[in-house]
């Protein structure tokens, strides 16, 4: 099983190689914390986050 890793970019948690929400491949397998996020317009805490697709995101990135 591929180890997940998260963007450093949006935060999204992918096991590909590059970001499946903004295409970037600036990944790291340092992260901490994480959010399913279903419905990210009715949440406070994607909006905090800068969330905008639904997903699995880290909450910190290193
Ligand atoms: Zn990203």
């Amino acid at each position: 099983m591929p180890r997940e890793r998260a963007c450093r970019v949006c935060k999204a948690i992918t096991s590909e190689d590059k970001c499946w929400n903004c295409g970037s491949t600036d990944l790291s397998t340092s992260f901490s914390g994480m959010v399913v996020m279903l419905v990210p317009e009715e949440s406070e805490i994607a909006r905090a986050l800068g969330i905008t697709k639904p997903g699995k995101y880290a909450v910190r990135v290193e």
